[in-house]
């Protein structure tokens, strides 16, 4: 800030030192403990809502000095709400603890048994295959069709030229023709099932919700909000519990994977793979680009 003539104005230069570091500076020498709120904790801004009134959670960072001189520094989330109702419990995370429950949370989609692990997989691959094989069946029959389609026209456009059709029928059959060549290429465009770039990814994803748990473990607090995001979409957490709902197809792992039981008329493996073709395109792509890094 700099003063001019009893006005104060903002000052061109940036502060040397930012004002919640100074702040803790000047208390730790003063040997107070001091709340630093609104500084930047990785798992707040949004990452959490509180179960009990849907305030967002917040972080906060507690500084103590120790009597032997050492430092101590807590960082805990804590519901935002700053006039919760009475009955509102306190909600208040010690970051190293909603970081434990996060990682049991993404953990749970780890199938344990290698045996069933392994099947699942297998199954997954041979379910792009098989649709793979259907896709290119489709795409041979319609471009045969095409062909066909072509050939008729010319023969048409002889026979009109050759005065043995009259014009209203050669127009009206030209249309018709051109109308269902348009409908067979636009079901050769749309025709991608697991060989467009979702498919392409189901094992990785699979591979991915596999170590999430642990990848979570060992990742830097950039690479841990991306794995939250990609896989948790409701996030949400109460004095007591950490509540979350995953993102499909990630929540067939976690209904389990009993063959005998399955959704309407689809198996876990094929919920799966059609789980990931349900996503919004913007996040198909942001996949795509971070599985291929994965690899
Ligand atoms: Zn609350």
């Amino acid at each position: 800030m700099v003063t001019f003539r009893g006005q104060t104005y903002p000052g061109k230069h940036k502060p040397i030192i930012e004002l919640d570091v100074f702040e803790r500076c000047q208390d730790l020498l003063q040997g107070k403990n001091r709340r630093v709120r609104n500084a930047n904790h990785y798992l707040a801004g949004g990452m959490f809502v509180c179960a009990h009134c849907g305030y967002g959670i917040t972080g906060e960072r507690i500084v103590r000095r120790m009597k032997s001189g050492r430092v101590h520094e807590y960082v805990y989330y804590r519901c935002g709400n700053l006039e919760p109702a009475p009955d509102h419990p306190v909600v208040r995370w010690r970051q190293d603890q909603l970081e434990e429950a996060i990682q049991r949370d993404l953990a749970a989609l780890h199938i344990p048994h290698d045996e069933r692990r392994d099947w699942f997989r297998r199954h997954l691959a041979a379910a792009c295959d098989d649709q793979n094989r259907l896709r290119e069946e489709r795409n041979r029959q319609a471009r045969k069709r095409l062909t066909e389609l072509d050939q008729m026209q010319q023969r048409l456009l002889d026979g009109y030229l050759g005065g043995a059709i009259e014009k209203e029928a050669f127009t009206a059959k030209t249309t018709e023709m051109k109308a269902e060549a348009e409908r067979v290429r636009q079901q050769l465009d749309g025709a991608g099932t697991c060989g467009d770039e979702v498919g392409q990814h189901v094992l990785a994803l699979f591979d991915f919700a596999q170590n999430a748990g642990q990848d979570w473990g060992v990742s830097g607090k950039d690479a841990r909000r991306a794995i939250l995001g990609r896989v948790l979409l409701k996030r949400s957490l109460s004095d007591v519990s950490l509540v979350t709902t995953k993102r499909k197809p990630f929540d067939v792992l976690i209904e389990g994977l009993d063959l005998s039981k399955s959704r309407g008329d689809s198996t876990p493996v094929e919920l799966f793979v059609q789980g990931i073709r349900a996503w919004e395109p913007g996040i198909k792509g942001l996949l795509s680009r971070e599985t291929v890094k994965r690899d």
